[in-house]
């Protein structure tokens, strides 16, 4: 059963980044996220979409070949992803557990499927603009919800809906 073990520590700056600003610039810049038992590489900036606090994940589109996939899948009954049915995610370093894909989910958990969730708490961040490594804890990484940068993206066009029978069309006009 997966579980969240508790992060082996590590030599980091730890120290809580209280700054937005300074998150921020940090969160937008070249990163790359690393494990933090063996410091294999996981992912970098260009993979991550978000972060979701509730599970305490990082939330990746990519990872690098350094994640495996365990081809097993299994199913939790309690905990963070209680419910639900999963892929774990291993280290090939040091063999770790460090996230899962989820398949099937509850509703409330239903936006993360078939996405990488990289536990937050087993990793830290290079930050290639300093030269530091932090716990990938420190950093903020959420970003807007989807609807409101869907929304912004879609300002520059006009979205007409048009009943054509039983059928709702949706015209976009440039
Ligand atoms: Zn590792």
């Amino acid at each position: 059963m997966y579980d969240f073990e508790s992060f082996q520590s590590c030599d980091t700056d730890d120290q809580k980044l209280e700054n937005e600003s300074v998150n921020q610039a940090i969160v937008e810049n070249p990163v790359t996220f690393h494990c933090g038992r063996c410091n294999t590489v996981w992912a970098d900036c260009r993979g991550i979409c978000g972060e979701a606090t509730s599970v305490n994940s990082l939330i990746c589109l990519e990872v690098t070949q350094d994640v495996t996939i365990n081809s097993e899948r299994e199913w939790s009954l309690d905990g963070l992803f209680s419910a639900c049915v999963y892929n774990t995610l291993q280290c090939a370093g040091c063999l770790c557990l460090m996230g899962v894909i989820l398949y099937s989910t509850p509703q409330h958990l239903s936006a993360l499927r078939n996405l990488f969730l990289l536990k937050k708490d087993e990793m830290y961040c290079y930050i290639f603009s300093t030269g530091q490594m932090v716990k990938a804890s420190t950093l903020n990484f959420s970003v807007a919800p989807l609807g409101e940068r869907v929304s912004e993206g879609w300002g520059q066009f006009e979205l007409k809906t048009v009943n054509s029978g039983n059928k709702l069309k949706i015209q976009i006009t440039g």
